[in-house]
């Protein structure tokens, strides 16, 4: 069932059925590119979590004894159902966030094959013998962790939950999972194609809700056995702090401030292009966007002249639209977020060179944005702007860019551009993050894992070390005589 604006009827799954909360509860979702409410998203009460944890327990102790084999099957059969349906999640994914339809569609091709090398990569998680005493058998074993909580946001609506899903039902372990109130109907549609292919009831449950009631009553119950969340900083503090009061473990997959280290010997022109072009990607709302831009001052020039002539030739608009390359903020918070950003830094003698206002049309668009002279102090240059902002700022001395780029909390992301070997490893030595890219800003690909440091969180997504998290390691010495 659609709307009239083709946006579906969004359920919440539950013990293999889809519902609606027990109240009927409603909240409405907005299309961020007309503000136009396109439909509701239902409300999960204390009762229907209660119903999802019971299901994740019950899935939990089938979907472990199922074969591998089984699993794995099952598991790709969800991504094949997945990539032939692309386009209709894309479709869904810009009416609810606002990406381009091309970049939306991509998003949810790519998350199938997340699926598929995720599962393919579970069959893997070996444990090993050790050499021991003559009649004991000393192993150790990966047992999936059990049920677990997971809470994704709403910027990349297919990638967000299919990073949660993918590992924790690879790993053999159920899980709950709080999908973005924002973004709901892209969720349901990944879900969707897992109780197609005939996922047992109660591995995997799909609900919405108030975010802070969800996650209170999930962490705390007995059932959980992980706590997986995506999201902003102080969340993440608060999810890691109630998880601890529990003693259980959580990943924390938080923002960043990525800094864009552009040395004296870098090609000023092609590091340009390709940083604008990581920056204005989603609307620079990626936890990796690079967001603070420190250039050798012997090469400011020709770099901001070919970041503005990048800026300006990015075409805003509706993603349904043909040729938009990119679409508004996915909410007012954002567009007003960022509103608050540039006027700060302009009220503290930075320079607009483009950008800089929002158009007037209705939506929640703002102009790629190009600041200069912006001062140490202003807002934009130590709170993520996880915005179409780009500020950049001019260095002499390496160190001094490295300090400047190493003093923020976080430590998701940076990026480096250089021609001498000596100096890209400086940089790796350098430069405390989870994720380097040097001579390009790269994002995240499945094979590979992707995580921080300090306030940027812990634990890793991607790559074989994704599984980590959703497996316990047990020690077992058995005498045999
Ligand atoms: P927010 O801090 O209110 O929420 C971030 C996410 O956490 C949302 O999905 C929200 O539903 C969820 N959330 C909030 N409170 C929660 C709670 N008590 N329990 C469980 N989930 C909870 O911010 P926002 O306005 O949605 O996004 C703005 C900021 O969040 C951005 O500036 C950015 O720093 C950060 N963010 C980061 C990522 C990422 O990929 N790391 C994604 C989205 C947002």
């Amino acid at each position: 069932m659609t709307t009239d604006h083709g946006y579906p009827a969004v359920r919440m799954y539950i013990a293999g059925e889809w519902c609606q909360g027990e109240t009927g509860r409603t909240d409405p979702v907005v299309n961020p590119a007309t503000e136009e409410i396109i439909g509701a998203v239902p409300l999960a009460t204390p009762a229907d979590l209660d119903r999802a944890l019971t299901a994740a327990a019950e899935g939990f102790e089938v979907w472990r004894a199922t074969p591998i084999a089984r699993r794995t099957a099952l598991l790709h059969a969800a991504a094949d159902l997945l990539s032939e349906r692309a386009e209709d999640v894309g479709r869904i994914m810009t009416l609810e966030q606002g990406k381009p339809l091309a970049e939306a569609t991509g998003e949810a091709r790519r998350v199938a094959d997340t699926l598929r090398w995720h599962a393919d990569d579970a069959r893997r998680a070996y444990g090993r013998i050790i050499p021991s005493a003559p009649g004991t058998l000393l192993s150790v074993r990966r047992d999936p962790i059990g049920p677990v909580a997971a809470f994704v946001p709403w910027n990349f609506p297919a990638g967000g939950p299919m990073r949660k899903i993918s590992s924790a039902l690879s790993a053999g372990c159920s899980i709950v999972i709080k999908a973005s109130e924002e973004t709901p109907a892209t969720a349901a549609a990944l879900v969707a194609c897992f109780a197609d292919a005939g996922i047992p009831a109660g591995v995997l449950n799909l609900v919405f809700g108030e975010p802070a009631e969800v996650s209170a009553h999930l962490i705390a119950s007995p059932v959980i056995r992980l706590v997986a969340f995506t999201g902003s900083v102080p969340v993440g503090k608060l999810l890691a702090a109630k998880s601890g009061e529990v003693m259980k473990p959580s990943l924390m997959e938080l923002g960043g401030h990525a800094p864009v280290v552009v040395c004296a010997d870098a090609d000023p022109v092609k590091a340009a292009r390709k940083a604008a072009q990581a920056k204005f990607f989603n609307a620079g709302q990626v936890c990796t966007s690079p967001s603070r831009f420190l250039v050798h001052e012997s090469l400011v020039e020709a770099f901001t002249e070919e970041f503005v002539r990048a800026a300006e030739a990015v075409v805003t608009g509706d993603g349904l639209a043909e040729g938009t390359t990119m679409g508004p903020l996915a909410n007012e918070r954002r567009l007003k977020a960022v509103e608050r950003l540039v006027a700060d830094a302009v009220a503290r003698g930075a320079k607009v060179l483009t950008g800089g206002e929002r158009p007037d049309r209705a939506g929640y668009f703002y102009a790629p944005t190009v600041l200069t002279d912006v001062p140490a102090d202003a807002e934009v240059m130590r709170e993520e702007p996880f915005g179409p902002i780009a500020p950049i700022v001019p260095f002499g001395d390496l160190d001094e860019a490295l300090a400047v780029a190493n003093e923020l909390p976080y430590g998701l992301a940076a990026y480096g551009f250089t021609e001498s070997a000596a100096t890209a490893e400086k940089l790796v030595g350098a430069l405390e993050a989870g994720i380097l890219s040097l001579n390009h800003c790269g994002g995240s690909v499945h094979e590979a894992p992707s995580g921080g440091v300090k306030d940027s969180g812990y634990g890793r997504e991607g790559g074989p070390e994704a599984l980590e998290a959703y497996l316990v390691t047990k020690r077992v010495s058995h005498l045999l005589a």
